[in-house]
């Protein structure tokens, strides 16, 4: 992804969005249309639910629909492998794969991530030490530095108030101690659209270097993660802002 023309002295600020699973055509227009929307749209089509009776995603149809769509419009596209015999059909769709949390530690996967030259989003699973997502880190180094982006996505802690606790420290830690770039994800990390706009707010003023932001156009009727989704309002007024506080941080806003 992720080649742009920045004014120095700004670093990018990458804002990607879109709805936990992509559901379908009318809900994937209502957010390529929107004005000002951004041109990195996630959205799962495999999904790693916790209960198997949950929305799986729609897989094959998935594809399909993101194949037709990138047709007429021009966008990068993030979604999940959950396994390596997915890589091949979401090659055609794909521009940067995510492994989710529940996937960090399967090295298998990583190792066979690491041999497409695709950009690998690597979320911290939910109990990983910094450590052990570095470690992590290391099975796709293949591809280089720039391909690498690590996720802080929220970590298990004896806090339960939150959906998880957002470890804006281990984004310091890691913008201190690597060079990889860092995206946060305010969404699974804090498990409530009130949370979503100040935890995208303080992400960018702790050093991140982008956001992941569950966005749908009707959040009520969202397939997963309804309660977490901001709506294209809050979406407009979360860009707004970050574009405001960017100037602070010397930070370029990408979307
Ligand atoms: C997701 O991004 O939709 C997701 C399932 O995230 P995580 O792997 O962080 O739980
Ligand atoms: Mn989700």
């Amino acid at each position: 992804m992720l080649e742009t023309k920045l004014e120095k002295p700004y670093t990018p600020f990458y804002l990607i969005a879109g709805p936990c699973s992509v559901e379908s055509e009318e809900q994937m227009l209502a957010l390529l249309r929107h004005p000002g929307f951004t041109k990195f749209i996630r959205g799962g089509i495999y999904k790693m639910r916790t209960s198997p009776s949950s929305f799986q995603g729609l897989r094959n149809e998935g594809i399909e629909l993101i194949k037709k769509l990138k047709k007429n419009f021009d966008f990068h596209f993030t979604t999940e492998v959950s396994d390596p015999r997915q890589i091949q059909e979401l090659m055609q769709i794909t521009d940067v794969f995510q492994v989710g949390a529940r996937n960090m530690y399967n090295y298998e996967l990583l190792k066979e991530l690491a041999q497409m030259g695709r950009p690998v989003l690597l979320k911290r699973a939910f109990s990983a030490t910094l450590a052990e997502l570095l470690a992590a880190s290391e099975y796709l180094a293949p591809l280089g530095r720039d391909k690498i982006l690590l996720c802080e996505r929220g970590i298990r802690t004896f806090e339960t108030a939150t959906r998880n606790t957002l470890d804006l420290g281990g984004v310091m830690y890691l913008k201190k101690h690597t060079d990889y770039k860092v995206i946060v994800d305010p969404s699974h990390a804090l498990g409530e659209r009130d949370y979503i706009l100040p935890a995208a707010y303080a992400s960018l003023a702790a050093g991140a270097d982008g956001l992941l932001v569950e966005t749908h156009p009707s959040p009520s009727s969202a397939l997963s993660d309804a309660q977490q989704a901001i709506d294209l309002n809050d979406y407009d007024l979360m860009l707004k802002k970050l574009q405001e506080l960017a100037h602070i941080f010397d930070k370029q806003i990408l979307v």
